[in-house]
């Protein structure tokens, strides 16, 4: 599991056609969304805006002016759990004074047993499981003519048509639940058992996002590559990405996050051979060596994972590689911090998501000794930190000259920012008279750093 920037789908003001041909009978009404975490987080977010549009309600600038306040939290760490306890009990003066605006509470910090939660935050109105999305009609009674359309219902709200950012791109959860149960990670005792959504679902579903404008499709899932596995009719990620490649118009796929042991050859090729499938590959390794391998429960080996990448690059031409490292493990000596040092200066990766272990109570590993002390967890994350600049240093100085695709995402202090095919962040100069937000343009690169890279627009927009 792994948190990134979102590209942004934000709700705002404007009030867009809806997506289903619906009465809009709580014209006039208005909702708040709290999102803490992940992607996945981030996309049920948009599905509940998405149905609470579906029946008329508008987005509320801040809780103080909402007729339903809806918190979706994060437990991946105890400080994000913190966070949502604080903001609930912040939140109960205001219910105090608007009886009537119903409280609810989503995300990871909602287990199959309430009780407790019940009792510690009892102005809250409504608890439901991620993605039991069909709950929150206890509370907005409007929703139940939307019934027969919830789960085929995109997770996705309008696009923003205002501001200088723009909504082109889309996640959508395909899998939920994780069936691993790494040492460290208290996903699994809140998500549950891998749960995927049903095939035909999500191919309707991104039809429907690209018919309203979206270009790039992410799908996503705690394990993402998992996908299919535990259906009746059994299926695989690739037959996915198979199948969402030929919807006509769509025109970026890409999935997060994957694990290791389901990186399959069908998948390596199919983002070779899908003309939508984005040449990155996003594979989480969180260490490398063998033993803190073993002691997180990952049931992969160092080896393992660089063959998948050795395959990758073999595969799909100019592919870019990003992953996950946790530094500071219990019982991490310097030997088996530097066996991870030599595996990132060998593979070369262009993006690595550092993290320094903290315990999470509830798992196994937060029964353990966190016996690395926090200087020597920052002193190993900082050596990485240097480390990955020298590698991207490197790698993006060879992109100097060459002419990446750029889906452009927003505009800044006369800059427009986009992400090319390999997810690397471009940024090029306003001309003063195109508009390119949300368009594909050609960029040729006349600046790298470490970070981004920068160039001038080559083509007109498209
Ligand atoms: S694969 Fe491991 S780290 Fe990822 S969600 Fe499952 S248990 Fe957590």
């Amino acid at each position: 599991m792994q948190t990134r920037t979102v590209i942004p789908l934000v709700p705002h003001d404007h009030q867009p056609a809806p997506m289903t041909s619906h009465p809009m009978p709580a014209n006039g009404k208005k909702f708040f969304i709290w999102t803490m975490g992940c992607q996945m987080n981030e996309a049920d977010s948009q599905k509940v805006a998405a149905m609470l549009q579906e029946v008329g309600y508008r987005k509320a600038e801040s809780e103080n002016d909402a007729d339903i306040v809806i918190l979706n939290s994060c437990v991946v760490r105890q400080a994000a759990e913190d966070k949502v306890a604080g903001r609930l009990d912040y939140l109960a003066r205001l219910k105090r004074e608007k009886p009537e605006m119903p409280l609810v509470l989503t995300g990871c910090m909602v287990t199959r047993q309430q009780e407790k939660l019940k009792q510690r935050f009892p102005h809250v109105d409504l608890f439901f499981n991620p993605s039991d999305f069909d709950k929150l009609v206890a509370v907005v009674p409007e929703l139940e003519m939307l019934e027969d359309d919830l789960a085929s219902l995109p997770h996705y709200y309008q696009p923003q048509l205002s501001g200088n950012k723009v909504g082109v791109s889309a996640f959508v959860p395909i899998i939920y639940g994780c069936n691993f149960v790494c040492s460290y990670c208290i996903v699994p005792y809140r998500r549950g058992k891998e749960t995927s959504r049903p095939f035909s679902d999500i191919v309707t579903e991104v039809e429907r996002l690209v018919d309203n404008g979206v270009r790039e499709v992410t799908l996503l899932g705690q394990t993402v590559n998992a996908y299919g596995y535990d259906l009746e009719e059994k299926s695989s990620l690739s037959r996915l990405l198979t199948a969402v490649d030929k919807i006509p118009g769509l025109e970026r796929l890409r999935f997060l996050t994957s694990h290791p042991k389901y990186m399959g050859d069908d998948v390596i090729d199919a983002i070779a051979d899908l003309p939508t499938a984005c040449e990155h590959m996003n594979l989480p390794v969180q260490a490398g060596d063998n033993e803190v391998l073993q002691r997180m429960r990952r049931t992969y080996t160092r080896d393992l994972w660089m063959e998948r990448i050795a395959t990758t690059r073999e595969k799909i031409a100019g592919v870019t590689v990003a992953t996950d490292i946790i530094v500071g493990f219990p019982g991490e000596t310097e030997e088996q911090f530097m066996q991870t040092y030599d595996m990132l200066e060998h593979t070369k990766c262009d993006k690595v998501h550092l993290a320094m272990y903290s315990p999470r109570p509830g798992t196994l590993s937060s029964r353990w000794e966190d016996d690395v002390p926090h200087e020597e967890k920052w002193r190993r994350h900082q050596e990485l930190e240097k480390l990955q600049l020298r590698v991207c240093t490197e790698l993006n100085a060879v992109r100097m000259g060459e002419t990446y695709e750029v889906l452009v995402e927003s505009k800044e202090k006369g800059r427009w920012t986009g992400r090319t095919r390999g997810n690397t962040l471009v940024h090029f100069d306003d001309d003063g008279e195109t508009d390119v937000l949300g368009k594909m343009v050609d960029v040729r690169i006349n600046h790298t750093s470490p970070w981004f890279l920068m160039g001038e627009a080559v083509s007109a927009p498209r």
